[in-house]
């Protein structure tokens, strides 16, 4: 049987390499997800779609590393903070997409304006500050102003979504860049017409089904596979 860290380690790098395909992440950008022990898998101080297997390090909860070559990267306080104020999450993207530093700086904040936007209908809230996550304090910031919501916006600098598996974390990172775009698309046709709270929860529940996520993700990881 495959080792369960080996398959999380195989996952990351394709999800890394499927949001370095669609443009999502470049130079920037990490993912990381909890293993046992209170023990976190991360991708390093390098570009995230240039990872590979030997290059994921593990660092401890408070952001140490325990394992591997790479160095952590600069931002690794947001991912132990969220971790420690979310106990559900098990996997984290943060990463800057032009659409998302654009919406995070627009009067509107993200609406869901498009089928891809439902999973973010609690809404998604915005941490008003450009400055880099380089230390607990504003990595407990962070985690306070994401409060239960699956996504953040950093204003001026990106965005930070949660998940509870890689499959889930990879849907919810593209379809929340593809959300900001179809937003700013849309804004130049003049007033938005969102998706309302009933539409989004039933569109939600269909999305939650066993393995929904399978076909979306097997999609994506076809583009960067021979
Ligand atoms: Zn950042």
């Amino acid at each position: 049987m495959l080792d369960p860290i080996q398959s999380l380690k195989e996952k990351m790098v394709l999800a890394c390499k499927v949001l370095q395909k669609q443009g999502m992440v470049d130079v920037y950008g990490h993912m990381s997800a909890r293993v046992a022990d209170d023990r976190i898998l991360s991708t390093p101080h390098m570009p995230p779609g240039k990872v590979a297997l030997r290059d994921l390090i593990i660092i401890d909860m408070d952001g140490k590393k325990l394992e591997g070559f790479g160095e952590p990267n600069g931002e690794t306080a947001m991912h132990t903070s969220i971790y420690k104020a979310r106990p559900d999450a098990q996997c984290i993207l943060h990463y800057h997409p032009d659409e998302l530093v654009a919406v995070s700086v627009g009067a509107q904040g993200l609406k869901v304006v498009a089928n891809c936007g439902v999973h973010f209908y609690r809404g998604t809230p915005i941490y008003d500050s450009p400055i880099l996550i380089r230390s607990s304090q504003l990595g407990d910031k962070v985690a306070e102003t994401l409060g239960d919501r699956n996504a953040v916006l950093l204003r001026g600098h990106g965005g930070t979504v949660v998940a509870n598996d890689l499959d889930t974390l990879l849907r919810l990172g593209i379809d929340l860049v593809r959300t900001a775009r179809i937003q700013i698309m849309a804004a130049s046709l003049g007033p938005l017409k969102t998706h309302s709270e009933t539409e989004c929860e039933d569109m939600v529940q269909f999305h939650e089904r066993p393995n929904a996520n399978r076909r979306y993700v097997d999609y994506y990881i076809s583009e960067v596979v021979d």
